[in-house]
């Protein structure tokens, strides 16, 4: 696995992904124990919108949803329902796809998760938090990996096409397809 300068703390999407086709990845250690989530006042902040969430809909905070979005903080990544609950199921196997399903369902109808849907075809779901900033992404087609950018030029000439075309600029997408470096050097 080549580890990125950019990555920090970050899992490689990409040796989680592989387990969507089956396939045995060498990259995806075993979940570390639990409990160990840092205690940053963005997850603590979180933590809070997601209990109030829970009583104003009368619901209950259970002890495997609790895993289940302990991991999903820690993780930080885009991760599909399958990823999540591939990496659960290393230490806790009586977790099931549903209710990875259902919570990650919790989390975005909470506004704490975010719901992409790429030209692969999968949704996958990313942190949203208080003070998180706008960014674009960059697809591999091949493997799957996505990585997250902010460039202020591109923002800028987005900012500047919507007033040509005289809109009031809400939202945009700015997504890049291609193959990245280790599937280029996977294919020589
Ligand atoms: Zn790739
Ligand atoms: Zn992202």
């Amino acid at each position: 696995m080549v580890l990125r300068p950019d990555m920090g703390t970050k899992v490689d999407p990409r040796g989680v992904f592989l387990l969507n086709y089956g396939g045995v990845s060498s990259s995806l250690k075993p979940a570390e124990p639990k409990g160990i989530m840092p205690k940053t006042s963005a997850t603590n902040q979180a933590l809070k919108k997601y209990s109030e969430y829970l009583s104003r809909n009368g619901l209950k905070s259970t002890v495997q949803r609790d895993i289940i979005i302990n991991e999903f903080l820690r993780v930080k990544g885009h991760l599909s329902v399958d990823e999540l609950h591939s990496r659960l199921k290393l230490s806790h196997s009586s977790i099931g796809l549903a209710t990875v399903y259902r919570t990650l369902k919790i989390l975005s109808d909470a506004g704490l998760a975010h719901e992409r849907r790429f030209q692969d075809g999968y949704t996958r779901y990313e942190y949203t938090g208080p003070g998180d900033v706008h960014h674009d992404h960059i697809v591999c087609v091949s493997c799957g990996l996505v990585e997250e950018f902010e460039n202020p030029e591109i923002e800028e000439l987005q900012k500047k096409e919507a007033e040509r075309h005289r809109f009031k600029m809400l939202d945009h997408k700015f997504e890049i397809y291609g193959i990245c470096k280790e599937c280029q050097d996977n294919a020589e």
